[in-house]
């Protein structure tokens, strides 16, 4: 049987969600923000309803939608901002309307990605100290002056997380979909179950990583 997806009491097929999802997004790329009431509603329910892990990308309602290129200006995204402030880019060729497997294949990747993330947080907080004791901080995305308050330690691109954490399962020749996790007690963190690769993991960060002060807005607006 062939996937629905019901967006605002209509079904869908996959491929028509997406298709309207695409038809929306050429629409919106000059004017930025979403301002057709219709349109805006039918993208905040796909999005709500079909993304495949709302619990943690959408923690409150949608409240407005706009179009910009991507950071590499290569194409162009949806991106939301939520009730609660948030705002942050949304996919919906991949990460919507999605089938239980990929949905669950989805999720533990994220769960693996933050474990490693959070792996490595202590390799960050210590570049942020070293950077606060030093003087005439410039961000290294937007080469301004930053006020030690605002200071976060960025990886520095070629080396993002991503691409070093992607060369470290390349070079152990493990998939992540392998890797399994478990969540920290008593915390929201989750962390490898296998000590040794925890242990491998942080030695091969450590050699990869080159961290640059960089403003926290700045850096996040990177992703
Ligand atoms: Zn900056």
């Amino acid at each position: 049987m062939a996937l629905k997806f019901e967006i605002n009491g209509k079904t869908y097929s996959q491929k028509e969600a997406r298709v309207l999802c695409r038809l929306l997004l050429n629409k919106y790329k000059v004017s930025g923000a979403v301002d057709d009431l219709n349109d805006f509603l039918f993208l905040k329910e796909a999005f709500e309803r079909h993304h495949y892990n709302p619990l943690q990308k959408l923690p409150s309602p949608i409240k407005s939608i706009f179009v910009k290129p991507s950071s590499s200006g290569s194409n162009y995204q949806f991106w939301v901002v939520l009730e609660d402030g948030t705002e942050t880019h949304i996919g919906f060729s991949k990460k919507c309307f999605v089938t239980e497997r990929i949905k669950n294949k989805l999720i533990h990747e994220d769960n693996v990605i933050d474990a490693a993330r959070h792996h490595i947080r202590y390799q960050q907080d210590e570049a942020r100290n070293n950077f606060k004791n030093t003087n005439n901080l410039i961000c290294a995305i937007c080469r301004k002056a930053i006020n030690k308050a605002d200071l976060h330690a960025d990886h520095t691109p070629p080396d993002s997380f991503k691409s070093i954490f992607k060369a470290w399962l390349d070079y152990k020749g493990i998939n992540i979909i392998d890797i399994t996790y478990m969540d920290l007690h008593n915390t929201e963190q989750r962390g490898f179950q296998d000590k040794e690769l925890i242990n491998d993991w942080r030695i091969y960060h450590k050699l990869k990583f080159n961290p640059q002060p960089t403003h926290s807005r700045c850096n996040i607006a990177q992703g």
